[in-house]
């Protein structure tokens, strides 16, 4: 038999309050836990009755069943609210059992057991405020969010099952419903496993996997982790509009970084190529005024070769600049019309014949008169003139300018080809732009601008068609222009 010590003992060291009480609800006993937790002495509450611990948080009903409950002679038990003394408000799981007489015939008194649950009532509030809020930000979330369940076969992850998908999941995969979906069924990747393998990160010592995908006409930013116990949490961010926004900002980087490239070339221009040709021709002019009787004939006849030479380029150059600066604002526009080749190329040619007679180099045209292009007429001279200047300017004297055709599919290849001194293949790369084209002085000094060929692309481009270069320094040049063929 248990002693009346040693029982007090053990419930003074049991974790529960434990109190006693006589059949009118009369405290006898209370343990050392009712001390702590209430704030009374054993000798305070001894010969008072439960009801100084009342909260006030229970109706009068609540304590009319407890009381009629026990006093039939059953247990109770519930969840209370108390109060102790100094007002603090406890909550408790309640075990109240009636104690019997010897002949179990009535009750002698009851035996109250009570946990304090207010720990993990508050841990449960807790919990639940976290639920709720990871709910919210779960549904509310601006990024996709998909939780996964681990496919696996033979150990290895080969896909996954959506176990949950949020909102904006379906706003970017545009689909109503993941349940039970296989990752592999909503993604455009359906490589899962790959995928794994290829972007696979070691972040604060967990696996992480990040990667970029294209999916539906949209980029997407994937980032892969584990949430333990074979689920991972898939966040998917749309970056389309983040990439537009980027390329747009690129673009108009480029744009600035064009016009700064503009405006250096007009300064340079206006400094050089346009100064030093005025210079040449004012030179001779007062040089002829002044000795216009003491300068013998041929002196004279050279004197005014020179000027019109010099005019002819500056034109030439006034020309480029006029209709570059057309082309900058945008009123360069094609009217595309049957244009005959072979007339062009003898126009051009009828107007360059006297430089290539100077230089002794043969104009050759290969060109048949069945060979018309759909384009603007006044563009297509302006990209043979150019061409063939270029031939004429950069090839030795004895050398050949020869322009000559081939037709592809709906489209005629000009070929400007000459026998001149070539260009080096890395000036070819940027023989187009502005940027990547410097001029170079003709194999008789011939001075130039370096907007010819650029402006030619433009051209080109605006009427369809394509320019390319073929070139080995030291044979020759080819440039071709492929334009659509006419067929009305
Ligand atoms: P420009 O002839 O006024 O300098 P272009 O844009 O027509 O301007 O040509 C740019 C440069 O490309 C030339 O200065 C020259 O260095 C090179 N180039 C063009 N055509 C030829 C060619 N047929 N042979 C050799 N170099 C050429």
């Amino acid at each position: 038999m248990i002693k009346g010590q040693q029982l007090v003992n053990a419930l003074d060291n049991s974790e529960g309050v434990v109190f006693i009480t006589e059949a009118d609800g009369t405290i006898v006993f209370v343990n050392k836990t009712f001390e702590k937790v209430y704030g009374y002495n054993r000798d305070e509450v001894r010969g008072k009755k439960p009801s100084i611990l009342k909260s006030g948080f229970h109706s009068r009903q609540f304590y009319d069943e407890l009381w009629q409950t026990i006093s039939a002679g059953k247990s109770w038990s519930g969840d209370m609210v108390n109060r102790t003394k100094s007002g603090e408000i406890v909550s408790e799981k309640t075990f109240i059992s009636p104690v019997f007489s010897d002949d179990d015939s009535t009750i002698t008194g009851y035996i109250a057991v009570k946990f304090n649950i207010s720990e993990r009532k508050k841990l449960k509030e807790q919990l639940e405020i976290r639920e709720q809020l990871f709910e919210k930000l779960f549904e509310n979330s601006p990024v996709g969010i998909l939780i996964l369940d681990d496919i696996k076969s033979e150990g290895e992850i080969i896909d996954f099952t959506v176990e949950r998908a949020n909102l904006k999941a379906s706003v970017i995969f545009n689909r109503l419903s993941f349940i039970d979906q296989r990752l592999s069924s909503v993604m455009c990747n359906k490589n899962i496993a790959g995928l794994m393998k290829e972007h696979k990160t070691v972040q604060h010592g967990e696996e992480v996997y990040e990667w970029e995908d294209m999916c539906k006409g949209k980029v997407l930013e994937f980032k892969l982790f584990g949430l333990g116990r074979n689920k991972k949490c898939l966040l998917v961010t749309d970056i389309s509009p983040k990439v537009k926004m980027e390329s747009r900002l690129k673009e108009s980087e480029a744009r600035l970084r064009e016009l700064n490239e503009t405006k250096d070339k007009i300064f340079s221009i206006i400094a050089h190529d346009l100064r030093s040709p005025f210079q040449t021709i004012i030179g001779f002019a007062s040089l002829l005024s002044d000795g216009m009787d003491s300068c013998s004939s041929t002196e004279l006849k050279k004197m005014a070769a020179q000027i019109s030479d010099v005019s002819e380029q500056t034109y030439k150059l006034l020309e480029d600049l006029l209709t570059w600066s057309k082309s900058q604002l945008g009123q360069l526009s094609p009217v595309p019309v049957k244009v005959n080749l072979k007339e062009i190329v003898e126009k051009v040619f009828c107007h360059l014949r006297q430089q290539a007679d100077k230089k002794n180099i043969s104009l050759i045209n290969d060109i048949s008169e069945a060979d018309v292009a759909k384009a603007d007429k006044d563009m297509v001279e302006f990209i043979v003139r150019n061409l063939v200047h270029n031939g004429v300017k950069f090839t030795t004297p004895g050398g050949e300018v020869r322009c000559f055709t081939e037709r592809e599919d709906g489209y005629i290849r000009i070929r400007v080809k000459d026998t001149g001194i070539g260009i080096q293949p890395a000036k070819q790369k940027g023989i187009f732009s502005l940027s990547g084209n410097l001029s170079t002085k003709g194999t008789s000094e011939e001075a130039g601008t370096g907007l010819g060929l650029m402006l030619s692309r433009e051209m080109v481009e605006m009427n369809n068609g394509r320019i390319a270069v073929e070139s080995e320094p030291g044979k020759g040049s080819c440039f071709t222009v492929v334009l659509p063929e006419a067929t009305f």
